[in-house]
């Protein structure tokens, strides 16, 4: 991937703002913004695995407690 910084928007070609997320034109995401969501997905993704086997290990522990 080009660690360049992104000056010009990919679908209509308009100079963007240092570090914009979006095109002020068009509204197409920058090159930042879709790696940003693309790391956003990746931790939510993390997070829910985490959850669910903290979920999973309580119910576990709860029905082996049983009397
Ligand atoms: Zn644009």
């Amino acid at each position: 991937m080009a660690s360049a910084v992104q000056t010009h928007c990919d679908r209509c070609e308009a100079p963007l703002m240092r570090d914009a997320a979006y095109c002020e034109n068009c509204g197409e995401r920058t090159h930042r913004a879709k790696r940003l969501v693309r790391l956003a997905v990746r931790v939510e993704i993390l997070f829910v695995i985490l959850v669910a086997l903290v979920i999973v290990g309580f119910t576990y522990v709860f029905y082996v407690q049983q009397p």
